[in-house]
């Protein structure tokens, strides 16, 4: 790690872990990436992937789903945790874009937050995969390993884990990282269980492996 940062260490590390980090969710336009986003929290993107072809070959675009009978998009997306409640927040975001927004997924952070079931974490996916406009949306990987990495304090909320990432993160890698610090959470570093013995970080880890031996 001579002569280059924590952070460019890292990163450069990932890179090479990872040269096809990307985003995951399937989808075909900025209507489909949001409903999958929404869809994703609290479960899996492979689980996401498989309820989607068939959601949106019933509901193509926006007005579709805003006018559909809601137990027929809940039984669409029934292998997916929180069904229910996703299922009204989708339908009820397809129509907020309607009354709002034309029917298109706008494109500031401002106005993505006030669709249904949107926070800051599925607006800066958004942002970042579709509009392709720099940004670091944190979720549950990016926060945990930004912590054990050292980017961010054990106790800072996602915001405070954001804002420091961006701060350390040359803006033109802010989406480019927010995909090596997910594949990194997803594929090695992972909540239970994290590939400790053979990781490059084991010097610079927070947790390191003691706490997993
Ligand atoms: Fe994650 Fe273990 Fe590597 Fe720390 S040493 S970054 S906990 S895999």
């Amino acid at each position: 790690m001579e002569n280059i940062s924590k952070v460019e260490f890292i990163l450069q590390t990932l890179k090479k872990m990872f040269p096809d980090a990307h985003c995951e969710l399937v989808h075909k336009n900025a209507y489909e990436l949001i409903i999958a986003v929404v869809l994703s929290a609290q479960t899996t993107d492979v689980a996401v992937n498989k309820v989607t072809p068939d959601l949106f070959s019933k509901y193509p675009t926006p007005t579709d789903l805003a006018n559909a009978d809601l137990s027929d998009v809940e039984h669409c997306i029934k292998k997916i945790g929180l069904y229910r409640n996703k299922s009204k927040n989708i339908v009820t975001l397809a129509q907020k874009l309607l009354d709002d927004y034309q029917g298109e997924v706008p494109q500031t952070m401002e106005e993505l937050v006030t669709l249904p079931g949107v926070g800051r974490k599925t607006a800066n996916v958004v942002l970042s995969e579709w509009f392709k406009i720099p940004s670091i949306a944190v979720d549950t990987h990016v926060e945990r390993v930004s912590k054990r990495l050292g980017l961010a304090y054990k106790k800072d909320d996602v915001l405070t884990v954001e804002k420091k990432l961006m701060k350390k993160i040359d803006k033109n890698s802010w989406s480019l990282s927010h995909h090596l610090l997910i594949f990194f959470g997803r594929y090695h570093c992972k909540a239970k269980n994290p590939s400790c013995s053979e990781c490059a970080f084991l010097e610079i880890c927070k947790e390191n492996n003691k706490s997993f031996s």
